[in-house]
């Protein structure tokens, strides 16, 4: 591993966003959408404070953490900016994050919708949620299935608290280019299907797919939220 300087890692952040963002608008025109259309999100994870702002500054408006007390720990330090939690949430911490964030992308049961709910009732605001879709149908990943996230659906937006706001998907390694576009397109279906059935409490605005490797895929495939980390923040310098 190469060791920087801030200095270093200020500009290779600059450098990283000029590129990103660049390819973000080849591959929304490529989809037939405008670059605005697809929203960056700068995943901030294991990042100090000092580096995520300097994102901020250059242009992010938007930042994903995994961890609730990793985020809870760096919100003071951070420059205002709008923060989604997007890693596994334990019920144990669903008061401490309820209010911190304005959207929780990983909802993967309806126990901790319920939760969500019951402590923004108790906060006495309205959390945004995403379901987790568990695309790649491993058994040890999180989130629902693609053939039960219909009823699971219709099941939480009866919950108060919350209201649904698209779908969130960490695809599996695979093994192609091919492959990776299926499954990123079977999603957008999905969230296609559920936006056609207009039911009461359950918008699809934000599809939420693709990460450094992939965010390219994501966006051909009808992404509009794509969570990117060490492409941003990480050690790669273009010499
Ligand atoms: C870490 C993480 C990302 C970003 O991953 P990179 O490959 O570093 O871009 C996106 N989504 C989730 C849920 C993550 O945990």
């Amino acid at each position: 591993m190469e060791w920087l300087s801030d200095e270093e890692r200020f500009s290779a952040i600059e450098e990283n966003l000029k590129i990103i963002n660049g390819s973000i608008s080849e591959c929304a025109v490529l989809s037939g959408r405008k670059p605005e259309d697809v929203r960056l999100m700068a995943v901030t994870k294991t990042v100090e404070s000092r580096f995520i702002n300097h994102a901020i500054n250059h242009g992010i408006n938007l930042i994903g953490e995994n961890k609730v007390q990793e985020l809870l720990l760096k919100q003071p330090e951070l420059t205002e900016c709008e923060a989604h939690l997007i890693g596994h949430l334990q019920s144990n911490k669903v008061k401490i994050i309820v209010g911190k964030v304005s959207t929780i992308q990983s909802v993967d049961t309806v126990e901790i919708a319920k939760e969500i709910g019951k402590r923004s009732v108790e906060a006495g605001i309205n959390t945004k949620i995403l379901l987790e879709i568990n695309s790649g149908n491993e058994e040890s990943k999180f989130g629902f299935l693609p053939e039960e996230v219909f009823e699971k659906a219709c099941e939480i937006s009866e919950i108060n608290g919350i209201s649904i706001d698209g779908l969130m998907c960490v695809a599996p390694i695979c093994e192609n280019n091919a492959q990776i576009r299926k499954i990123f397109s079977n999603i957008h279906q999905l969230f296609i299907d559920i936006k056609d059935k207009k039911m009461d409490n359950i918008c699809m605005n934000i599809l939420s797919m693709g990460m450094s490797g992939d965010y390219k895929e994501a966006i051909l495939e009808g992404a509009n939220l794509i969570r990117v980390g060490s492409s941003i923040f990480g050690m790669r310098i273009y010499r």
